[in-house]
């Protein structure tokens, strides 16, 4: 919901200015030396091989497999587990149906669909069945989101996620969009292997954000089930490789005085949260500080959920569920100009930039596993 009057305006913007003044780290030797692993150019030997692969949008349910097989594969080199979600998610493509049902059964009666003009009505009719409907149905394909944990020693059952979505749009290879935020979530699993955190750390790769969210969907979904340990937190990393000095090279979807003004250069990652779990965006802001302190971040950490293009990407269905989420991007379109496109490749990507955000994602997500 937006802003709705100027005093809301200027009210948003002092609780804005007042939050994230007492965010205290542990930053122990020990997580300074797993930050300092993250290796740039493992983080682009990540994008190039994804590039590799090619465009793997979800209805090319083999493009999928060859990513999610080369993503476990490297998963298991760093010694996980991986753990599979496999949900049928929507390709964009309909299909005519007819809806039949058999006769003389009532509302509750056995009913089949089957592609049109694949039966004649005189057969049907002689098996006993009426025509009820025709319409168009969504072809769906499996999908498949995979994971792998570090078992909390303390807090098992409070689970920390972080992810990022491995799909691409059909005809893109995707390198920003997002291999980048793939590879920060890999690197980030290869760095901290072996570690003990107090609480469960959760790499996820989820298939079918372009598609509409489904995989970041099916997951809110089992995490919502009862007995299942409780999400605290999710970093979303989408989109993350696109950096730039040139003045003006940074759009913004809205510009307000007060509340939201992103730098015209496009020289840093936006963090973005909503209103109540602003305190997650204040432990990434104070962990990029204490961590990267090269890192230049935007914070829209209370005020993503009042603007729709904030909510474009897989912490959303997390937001709808009330479960603290952030969002880091390098806001996708508002800078790059091959958003979506063929060109969207690794020779553009800035890997200081990729490799900056990874130092400060991962310090993140061990400041937020320990006690
Ligand atoms: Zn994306």
């Amino acid at each position: 919901m937006l802003p709705r009057s100027p005093l809301h305006l200027v009210l948003t913007a002092l609780l804005i200015s007042m939050s994230g003044a007492c965010t205290s780290l542990y930053k122990g030797p020990e997580f300074v030396e797993r930050v300092d692993r993250i290796d740039q150019d493992q983080l682009e030997e990540i994008i190039v091989a994804l590039e590799n692969i090619g465009p793997r949008a979800t209805a090319d349910s083999a493009a999928t497999k060859r990513t999610a097989t080369w993503i476990r594969g490297q998963l298991e080199g760093y010694g996980y587990t991986v753990i599979e979600e496999e949900f049928d998610a929507p390709t964009g493509a309909r299909t005519p149906v007819v809806l039949v049902r058999k006769k003389d059964s009532g509302p509750d009666g056995e009913t089949l669909e089957i592609p049109l003009g694949s039966r004649s009505s005189k057969e049907l009719e002689s098996e006993g069945w009426k025509t009820s409907g025709s319409y168009l149905k969504p072809v769906t394909v499996k999908a498949l989101n995979l994971f792998a944990e570090i078992p909390g020693s303390e807090l098992a059952d409070e689970v920390i996620e972080v992810n990022a979505h491995y799909d691409t749009v059909s005809g893109s290879p995707g390198a920003s969009d997002n291999s980048s935020g793939v590879a920060i979530v890999l690197e980030m699993a290869r760095v901290l292997a072996g570690g003990a955190p107090s609480r469960t750390i959760r790499f996820c790769f989820f298939a079918a954000e372009e598609s509409g969210l489904d995989g970041s969907r099916a997951h809110v979904e089992r995490i919502l089930q009862p007995d299942t340990p409780e999400v605290v937190a999710l970093i979303n990393l989408d989109s993350v490789g696109f950096y730039s000095e040139e003045p003006d090279s940074q759009k913004a979807p809205v510009r307000i005085p007060l509340v939201t003004w992103l730098p015209s250069t496009g020289n840093f990652i936006a963090v973005i949260g909503t209103f109540s779990t602003g305190w997650l965006g204040n432990i990434f802001e104070a962990s990029a500080d204490a961590y990267v302190p090269q890192l230049k971040y935007y914070s829209a950490n209370r005020i993503g959920g009042f603007f729709k293009d904030a909510l474009r990407s897989d912490h959303a269905p997390y937001w709808d569920a009330g479960i603290p989420a952030l969002f880091l991007t390098d806001t996708a379109n508002f800078r790059s100009k091959t958003y979506h496109r063929p060109e969207d490749t690794s020779e553009k990507m800035n890997f200081l930039f990729v490799s900056r955000v990874a130092q400060a994602a991962t310090a993140t997500v061990l400041e937020l596993s320990t006690l």
